[in-house]
C-alpha cells in the first residue's frame, strides 16, 4: 500500500474464514479446498447435506459453498435448511444450464451462485471473497449513506430525501434489506403495484431504471444498483 493514502481507500481484505464445502466429487472438493487454503481461509469438506447440517451447528462456519447436485438430501433443500437456521452467506456451485435451479437457489436465499461450466477456481475464490467483504461489512457498525424509514416511506442518500413512487421505495427498501444479495427479476415483480405494465418483468427494469436515476442525483452515483444478467438486481453500496 502506497504510503499517505488511507487504508478506507482500498477495500478491505476479508481475511481468514472457515469455510464449509460442500461438494460429493472428491476431486472437485480438494480442488476448492487447496484454493481456500493457499487464499489463508480453512476449508472443512462434507459430501451430503446431513453432514453438512451435522457440521455447520457443531462448527458455524463464516461462509457455506454448496454444490446443487448432491446425494441424498439435494442443495436446493439444504439450502432451504440452512436459511431456517443461520444467514451465514451461502454461494451455490450449479451447471450453467440449470437456470431454474439457479433462480430457485436465489430465492431461497443464496448470497450468489458460481456456473460449473467452465470451472473456474480463480472465480469460485473471487466470489468467496466478495461474499465474505459484504457480509463482514454489514456486521461492521457504520452509519450507512442509504436512510431508509419504511414507517413514513421516506428514503434519504446522505440526508438528501429521495422523491420516489411507492414502487420505487418498496424496490429499494427490498434491495438495501440486504445489501449484496442478488434479488430475482420475478421476486421484484411481486413488490410492485398498479402498475399495467406489472404482468412482465421489463417493468421492473423500467422501476430500476428510475430508481437509479433519482439516488444518482441524489449523489450515490447509478451504480449502487447493480444487474446481474439474466437474474436480476442486488443493491451494493
Ligand atoms: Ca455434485
Amino acid at each position: 500500500m502506497a504510503e499517505g493514502l488511507l487504508p478506507e481507500a482500498f477495500p478491505l481484505e476479508p481475511g481468514p474464514a472457515r469455510v464449509l464445502v460442500v461438494e460429493d466429487e472428491p476431486k472437485l472438493a480438494a480442488l476448492l479446498a487447496d484454493y481456500l487454503r493457499a487464499a489463508g481461509h480453512e476449508p472443512e469438506c462434507v459430501a451430503d447435506g446431513r453432514d453438512a447440517l451435522q457440521a455447520w451447528t457443531a462448527r458455524r462456519h463464516d461462509l457455506v459453498l454448496l454444490d446443487l447436485m448432491l446425494p441424498g438430501m439435494d442443495g436446493l433443500s439444504l439450502c432451504r435448511e440452512l436459511r431456517a437456521l443461520t444467514g451465514v452467506p451461502i454461494v451455490m456451485l450449479t451447471a450453467r444450464a440449470d437456470e431454474a435451479d439457479r433462480l430457485a437457489g436465489l430465492e431461497l436465499g443464496a448470497d450468489d451462485y458460481i456456473p460449473k461450466t467452465p470451472f473456474s477456481p480463480r472465480e469460485v475464490m473471487a466470489r468467496v471473497k466478495a461474499v465474505l467483504r459484504r457480509s463482514r461489512a454489514a456486521t461492521r457498525p457504520s452509519t450507512p449513506p442509504l436512510h431508509i424509514d419504511a414507517q413514513a416511506w421516506r428514503a434519504a442518500w446522505q440526508g438528501r430525501a429521495l422523491d420516489l413512487t411507492p414502487n420505487e421505495f418498496r424496490l429499494l427498501a427490498t434491495l438495501a434489506s440486504q445489501p449484496g444479495r442478488v434479488y430475482p427479476r420475478s421476486q421484484l415483480l411481486e413488490l410492485l403495484q398498479g402498475d399495467a405494465r406489472a404482468a412482465t418483468e421489463r417493468a421492473v427494469d423500467s422501476h430500476v431504471k428510475n430508481l437509479r436515476r433519482k439516488l444518482d442525483q441524489a449523489g450515490a452515483g447509478s451504480e449502487c444498483i447493480r444487474s446481474v444478467y439474466g437474474i436480476g438486481y442486488s443493491y451494493d453500496a
